[in-house]
This record gives structure tokens, sequence and C-alpha cells, in this order.
């Protein structure tokens, strides 16, 4: 076995060094490594004042630091500028800024919007708002049982009068990977846009925006082993240019008038208020973390876990794994159910065992919906995890049945 599959970077992250429990909720928020906490707490202490404010060398610094963290997501995610890089608060407010800004002035009511149903509530709504004040119609792009996007429903969807495509690049629930490729030049073909959730597929595998020719891309540093209360809206420098202001106020104008104002050039036209320049500068730690472990190294490590606890999960009786039947397809997420019992009672009784998964509709109740389930138990794996976590997991989840009462 290679290097790259043996090494867990456990040493790296302080709370997996001290804690007894095999924490497998990855999907919801990751780990911080020692670096990350180290940089917000280091803002705080040497750098804080308000920056892109004030012009003595404190705020200077506080300004270079968040800007610098900037300039990290856009290397990250293979933008062509930091113009086209929006710190927003998680992916849910960059969602709804685009929602806000680009749906509401570029979507009429002869529109139609294409929103996958398996998206996470948070790439949903935004748009059955936007439809709802505009008019448009809503159509919903309909996953197979494994979560597998058909080529004709992807055409029976996009259509000419199709103005936006929502889809997240990789399932919360399914962990399936989205035909982003197919569905962006579909799209295209009919001069539509795509909002791509990336908040699950960021943190696990290489983005290149300008080779996927995204048009907006949204992630939170939280999932990618940065700090809560950041996130990214990437949009085309074109499409944001044209765009209002989805929030107004203090940072985000040249100049104010009684009779109205000149916003700020991108990307602080779209950034109101008071930035969170000290999370900012965490997520960059994340990010030159990412660079020096390789996000192709964690990739390989989190597919060898994936398949790992995918055979050991596919061979206890009565557990029914949601989405693809081949491990290849789960990116570390694996959605299940037991026969006969609660996903809280699976929950409870693995946290009994010091095991942390998560339960429940999963912000997708349509998904469960359409694929038939109520809510399901759900364990998500990053690079740090172990195989010796996933044995835990899997005794646990093989006792859940004796534990309620059944016999077999
Ligand atoms: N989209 C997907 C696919 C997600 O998994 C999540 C988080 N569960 C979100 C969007 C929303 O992320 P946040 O809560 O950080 O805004």
């Amino acid at each position: 076995m290679n290097n790259t599959l043996l090494t867990d970077h456990r040493e790296d992250f302080p709370l997996l060094k001290q804690f007894d429990a095999a924490y497998l909720d990855n999907a919801a928020t990751s780990q911080k490594p020692q670096c990350v906490i180290d940089a917000e707490k280091n803002f705080y202490e040497k750098l804080n004042s308000n920056p892109l404010r004030g012009f003595y060398d404190l705020s200077l610094a506080a300004t270079d630091a968040y800007e610098n963290a900037r300039e990290s997501v856009r290397r990250f995610i293979g933008a062509k500028s930091t113009k086209e890089i929006i710190f927003t608060a998680n992916a849910t407010s960059a969602i709804n800024l685009a929602a806000y800004s680009y749906g509401l002035s570029n979507i009429g009511s002869n529109d139609r919007i294409v929103v996958s149903i398996a998206e996470h509530h948070s790439n949903m709504l935004p748009w059955q708002m936007v439809a709802a004040k505009t008019g448009a119609e809503l159509e919903y792009m309909k996953c197979g049982k494994q979560g597998e996007f058909s080529d004709e429903e992807i055409d029976r969807c996009i259509t000419s009068n199709t103005r936006l495509v929502a889809i997240a690049a990789v399932s919360n629930v399914t962990g399936a990977c989205a035909p982003i490729q197919k569905i962006i030049a579909a799209a295209h073909s009919f001069g539509a846009v795509v909002m791509l959730d990336g908040a699950q597929s960021v943190p696990h595998m290489k983005t290149d925006v300008q080779e996927l020719d995204a048009d907006f891309l949204a992630f939170s540093a939280h999932k990618m082993m940065g700090p809560m209360g950041v996130g990214v809206l990437y949009g085309k420098q074109e499409l944001l240019e044209k765009m209002p202001p989805f929030l107004t106020g203090g940072e985000m104008i040249e100049s104010v008038r009684l009779d109205g104002a000149t916003y700020a050039q991108l990307p602080h036209k779209f950034e109101a208020g008071t930035v969170n320049a000290a999370g900012a500068a965490a997520l960059d730690a994340a990010i030159k973390y990412y660079e020096k472990i390789g996000i192709d190294n964690m990739e390989q490590r989190e597919q060898y876990l994936t398949k790992y606890a995918f055979d050991g999960l596919s061979q206890i009786p009565h557990v029914n794994i949601i989405g693809s039947s081949d491990s290849s397809n789960h990116t570390g997420i694996l959605s299940f159910t037991i026969d006969g019992v609660h996903p809280h009672d699976v929950s409870a009784v693995l946290n009994d065992d010091k095991i942390c998964i998560r339960a429940g509709h999963h912000c997708a109740q349509p998904l469960l919906a359409h694929l038939g389930v109520r809510s399901s138990s759900r364990a998500s794996l990053m690079f740090y995890n172990t195989t010796e976590e996933i044995d835990k997991f899997l005794a646990s989840v093989a006792s859940v049945r004796k534990l309620m009462g059944y016999r077999e």
C-alpha cells in the first residue's frame, strides 16, 4: 500500500488528537488543522482592525490578510481573476446572492429555471423564490435510484427557454457526482447559466472553474477545514459586472449622493458591511494546508476509505445503502437505512459507541421523497479518518437491530 493511502495526518488536528470518538460527520462540517485555528487567532492577536477602511498600517495589514485569502481561493479553484471571488457567510448565502441579484434581474415569466431534485434546500429554495417572484417556470431534473442523471432527463429539462440550471456537483445524500460537464454544455447551448453547488465537491476533489466553464460556484469554508462563517461565490466576471448589488451599505460604494450611489468595483460591490477577515485568513491557511498535502492525495485516501466502508456496510444484513451500488460513486458519503429502525435510533446507538454520524433528512427532503425514503443515517469521510474508525462504525451498525430487539 502506498504512503498516500496510509497517511492520515491526524497529528495536525487538535480535536482528533484528544477525541476518543470516531468523527464521521464530515459532510456536515470538517475538523480544523492547527494551522487554521492559529491563523484565526493570529488575526485577532496581531492584525485586528477593520480591513478595507483604515489608512494606518494595522488596517492595511488586515486588508492584506483578507485580500491574500481571496488570491488563495482564486488559485484553489482556478478562477481567472480575484474580481470573480466574492466572500460570503457560507454556501447558502452565496447561492442567495446569485438568486437575488442574478436571478431576479435576468429571469422572466417566459423563462424556465431547472433545479435538480437532488439539491440541498440551499440550492433549491432560492430558485423557488426566484420562480415565485418572476413567474418563471420551475422544472425539476430527476435522478434515478442510484442518484444518477440520464442524458434523456438532461435533454428533457434543459430547453431553449431555460435561463438557469441549479445543480450540486456532489449530492450530500447519495454522494454521487452529477454529470456537470454535460449539464453545463447543455445549458450553455441555450444561453443559460449554471449555479454549481460545490459544498460537497470543492473540499474533496480538484475543481477548476475555467476548465468546467462554470458560471457560478458556491461553497463553504467550514466543510474544507476552514472556519465557520465564511463562504465563497465564484462568478464569471462578465456576469458579476452586470449584476446589481444584493446587499447595500458600507464598503460596497464608490460614492453616495442623496439621490443614489455609485457602487464599488468587483468584488467589493457584493461585500457590504464589515467583512469576516479573520475567517478569510483562516480559510487561506486551510487552502495552504490542502496545497501542502495535495488534494489529489486526500481524494485518493478518501476513495480508499470509502470503498472499505462501503464493502463492509454492504455485507451487513438489513442495511440498505442509498445511491450507487458502486463505491466509487459515493465520494466519501454513505447514507443508509436499517430495516425496522429509525435513523435517530441508529444515531443514538452509534453515539453510545462513540461514533458521530448524521441522521435525518439532510436538508434534502424532496430527494428523499423521490427516493422513497423518509430519513436516513449518513456517515461521511475525510482523509483523516482511519480504517480502525470504520471498523468501529461497522461493528456498531451491525449491532443495532439486536439492540432494538430483533432476533436477526
Ligand atoms: N449544499 C450542499 C450540497 C450541502 O451539503 C450544504 C451543507 N450541508 C449546503 C449546500 C449548505 O452549506 P452551508 O450550511 O455551509 O451554507
